[in-house]
Order: structure tokens, then sequence, then C-alpha cells
């Protein structure tokens, strides 16, 4: 990635970095210290400064507990309280704000960062994840620039997201950022490709507003894509579905696809393909769809969001042969990368970055100078006021590197066909489809069992020690596990198996 490097402020940048590194980090410039007898302080806050310690050592304490107790955390909260509507006239501090938490909220925290929540694709938090994300609080950059002048965060950003191509072996050519979340990825990358579809037919879609169609080709996207596209104003409806491969197969039939480019007669369009359906974790062709490329003109994206990082292991890279050659991939740290909520991650190729600054560009603003002259991520994705939101990825990635990362891509599928191969045995259960990588989608056996499917769950659900979610699969009523934390052992999965075989036998 050459964006920054390319840029004219390059010896800013340096003579930047150089003016932190020759300062002894923690040491303030000019005068020291906050000072808790300044007059003009809020007397509670005040109190709270001085007593600083005590409240992050609590935090600390109850922090430690949480995390050694996840695995017996209950995955359903049990209660629900009264909402408070009136606030405090002067405030409480914020030893007694915790005992308020503590009180009412603290009990409806679920052990979503723990080994048995395998509902949607929910990753935990790494311990290096957490020192990442509670420092992220304490710096409280507004993460924008790399000039150095302001914040120069966005430098650690652009590191990791350099580390990010390296851990997937994705090549250089990408540039890309930090958002909340896969939907909000998925949303920036396809805005990218819409300026690109306005941009061929002489159209600045950014600056005069959509008009004409955007055509869209999709077999099984994501339901955050079609959200996407609504947003995006191209309209939900306005996608066309390609087959999806015959055979328990989530992924596109090729031939399909290529009879319905060649019925767009040379019109360009937006191609949305996955590595990783959510039910049955199936991957599009990306070697073949690579090749279409030399015959076909069209923005490609990959939906990656947790399927993607399948690439940290040599077992499954195969997977993702061909996704190189993509425009833009859109991945979820906070699913197999375990680091908290919210981040994910967007990719775009850098020879579009003109497409992506037109895109986002806050182009009233004479203070922010020219976007494509000095890189600011305020030109460059949704958000404009952010946090550093890539440092508890920074953190996890330089604490657990390739190694950490194959081994929680492994583990994951390794539980995910121990838990299948229970399912399989036991007569009360079917499987929907192979357990093609970590996640396992399964039902009751037999049709007269399908109405029982939701109630069985529920059930399952309630006894607060595993959360799974509902699916629909192939017309059948089923159930999805998906493993991507990094703590999951085989002692849950016999747990899980013990409490569903008891279910069954009482409720069957
Ligand atoms: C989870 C997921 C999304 C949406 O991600 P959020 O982080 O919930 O916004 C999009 N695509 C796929 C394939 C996913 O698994």
């Amino acid at each position: 990635m050459c964006l920054w490097v390319r840029a004219k402020r390059n010896n800013a940048i340096r003579s930047g970095i150089f003016n932190l590194q020759s300062r002894p980090p923690g040491v303030p410039i000019g005068r020291t210290g906050l000072n808790p007898s300044k007059k003009n302080m809020n007397e509670q806050m005040r109190q709270d400064l001085v007593h600083l310690d005590d409240l992050l050592e609590k935090i600390k304490q109850q922090g430690l507990d949480f995390i050694r107790q996840l695995p017996g955390r209950p995955t359903t909260a049990f209660s629900a309280i009264e909402l408070n509507k009136t606030l405090d006239e002067k405030g409480m501090g914020g030893a007694a704000a915790l005992k308020r938490f503590n009180e009412r909220f603290e009990p409806l925290m679920v052990g979503s960062g723990g080994p048995r929540y395998w509902g949607f694709v929910t990753g935990g938090s790494t311990p290096a994840s957490v020192a990442g994300d509670w420092l992220t609080s304490i710096y409280d950059q507004n993460t924008q620039s790399t000039r150095g002048q302001g914040d120069l965060s966005a430098l650690l950003e652009i590191e990791t997201i350099q580390l990010l191509l390296d851990l997937l072996g994705l090549p250089e050519d990408f540039i890309g950022g930090f958002v909340t979340g896969a939907t909000m990825s998925n949303f920036t990358c396809l805005a990218v490709a819409r300026q690109w579809i306005g941009k061929k037919e002489g159209k600045d879609f950014a600056k005069d507003g959509l008009n004409g169609k955007i055509k869209i080709l999709s077999a099984l996207p994501h339901s955050s894509v079609i959200k996407s596209l609504a947003m995006l104003g191209i309209g939900s409806n306005n996608f066309e579905k390609i087959a999806v491969m015959e055979g328990n197969r989530e992924c596109m039939d090729l031939e399909d696809l290529e009879a319905k480019i060649i019925a767009l007669k040379g019109q360009p369009f937006i191609l949305v393909t996955g590595a990783g359906t959510v039910n049955t974790v199936d991957y599009d062709d990306f070697a073949a769809i690579s090749k279409l490329r030399s015959s076909y003109d069209f923005w490609w994206h990959i939906d990656g969001a947790f399927g993607a990082f399948a690439a940290c292991s040599p077992n499954y890279k195969h997977l993702l042969a061909g996704w190189e050659n993509a425009d833009s991939i859109t991945l979820d740290c906070h699913k197999w990368l375990n680091v908290p909520y919210e981040s994910a991650v967007f990719l775009v190729k850098e020879q579009h970055r003109v497409l992506q600054t037109e895109t986002f560009q806050n182009s009233n603003a004479p203070y922010l100078g020219d976007p494509l002259e000095n890189f600011s991520y305020l030109n460059f994705l949704p958000e404009n006021s952010r946090r550093l939101k890539a440092l508890p990825a920074w953190f996890s990635l330089n604490a657990y590197g390739k190694k950490g990362y194959r081994d929680i891509v492994e583990n994951s599928v390794e539980m995910a066909r121990l838990f299948g191969h229970m399912i399989e045995d036991d007569p009360a259960f079917e499987l929907l489809a192979p357990t093609r990588l970590n996640n396992v989608c399964f039902t009751l056996r037999g049709p007269e069992n399908q109405d029982k499917v939701p109630g069985f769950l529920s059930r399952l659900n309630d006894t607060g020690k595993v959360f799974m979610t509902p699916t629909v699969y192939n017309g059948r009523k089923g159930i999805r596990a998906a493993f991507v934390n990094w703590m999951t052992g085989k002692e849950d999965i016999e747990l899980v198996v013990a409490e569903m075989k008891k279910l069954v036998a009482v409720h069957n």
C-alpha cells in the first residue's frame, strides 16, 4: 500500500514519526499533569479525578473476574429491568455509577464473548485485544490523518491494514480502513462500486445523485448487502439473482452467471460474491470469476466477513484462491479475528482511490486541503470523527501473529466438525448440509419434527449454557451453530450435546 508514501507530505510524515520517537512515551510536552484544584472543574469530576486509581482498579478487578468466569456466564439474560427516565441533577460520581450499573445492568450482560455463544457468528476478544481496546478509550484519538498535525494515529490504522493483508496473503495493492462492522464495510465498498458504474457512464453519482439503474448480480448476498443496496439508493429489490449451484451448495452457478452477464450486452455491473455463507460456509469460485474478468468489465466485490480468515490456515486457504483479483473485500474483525465489537475492515484496490475519495470526500471543508494529496480517513470512508478503531486488532495481531490466527481458525473448524459428527451420530438430529468449515447447520430428524424445531431451540437457549440461532435452509427449519471463538474446546461441545440429548429425551 503506497497511498501515503506517494503523497507529497512524505517528509512531514517521516519527521512526525521521528519527533514522536525522540520523546519517551508518556512524557508530556510542556506543562505537566492534570491539576485537580483547577477552579473551573466540575466538583463531581474533580472528585473522580482524585480517586481515578480506585475506580480503574475496581474496573480492572471486575473485568478480570468476568473474563475468568466467562465459560460459566449464562449465554441468555434471564431478567429484565425497569428503565430509568430521569437523570440526577448533580450526578453520583463514577464509583456510584459503577454500583448502579452492577445492580441494574450487569446481570443482563451475557457471555457472548465466551466459548458457547454460537449464535450469529460471534467472536470473542483475545486478551491482547482487550488491552488495545481499553487503551483506545484512554488515548481517545480522533483518527484521521497521516500528516502529523493534529493526529497521526492513522499510521497505526494503515499499519494494521498491512498486517492484515500479510496475515491473509493478499497483495499490497489494497488500501483500506476500519469501520464498525461488515455491514458498513459492504456499504463502503458498494458505495465506491456505485461511483465506478457512474464513471463508466460519464456520470458522477456522488455529486449529482443517482440516476439510472445500477445492475447488481449476486447469488445469495448476506442480508447486510441487501440493506446496503437500500441505503445506497440502489434499492434492495434491484439485484439480479444468479442461480445457486446444484448439490446442496450455496455458491453461484457459473454458467448461469455467464449467461446473465452476456444478456447485459456490455452494460457495466457489480458482481457481489461471498467468501463464506452464514448457513453452510460455502465460497464462490474466485479462480473462475477471476478468469471472467479478462472477458467482461465489472466491479467485483467479495463479502468475506468471517470466511476470509480461512486464508490464515494452509489447510483452507485454497477456498480463497483468486480472491486477490477482486476490486473490494469485506472483513469482519469482531468475528474470527476475535477483537471486541465494533471492528471491521474494507479493502479496495489502490487503483480506485480517486473513486473512493470522490465518494467520501468532505469537499466543503477548506481546512481539510486536497483529499488526494493529503490523505485523511475523513475523505475515505463514511464516518468523520472516529476512534482509533484499529488498536485492538493491532494489539492482537502483534501479540499472536500468524500462528495465533492459524490456531484459532483450525481449532474452530475442528470444533465444528466434532459437533457435526455428534449431530450425525445422534438419531434425534440430522445435518442439513455437510459441515464445510466452521458452521454446523442441522435440524431435528424427520419431517414430522419440523414444527418442533423453534420450541427445541428456544428451550436449548433457555438453559443459558449455549446460544444458537434459527435458520431456514432449503425450505426446512433448522439451527445454526457458528464456531469462531478462540476459547471453544472439546468439553464445550460435549456439554452442549449432553444438554441437547436431555431436552430431546424430555420433549420429543
Ligand atoms: C456477519 C456478516 C455480515 C454483517 O456483519 P456485521 O459485522 O454484523 O455488520 C455481513 N456478511 C457476512 C457474510 C457476515 O457473516
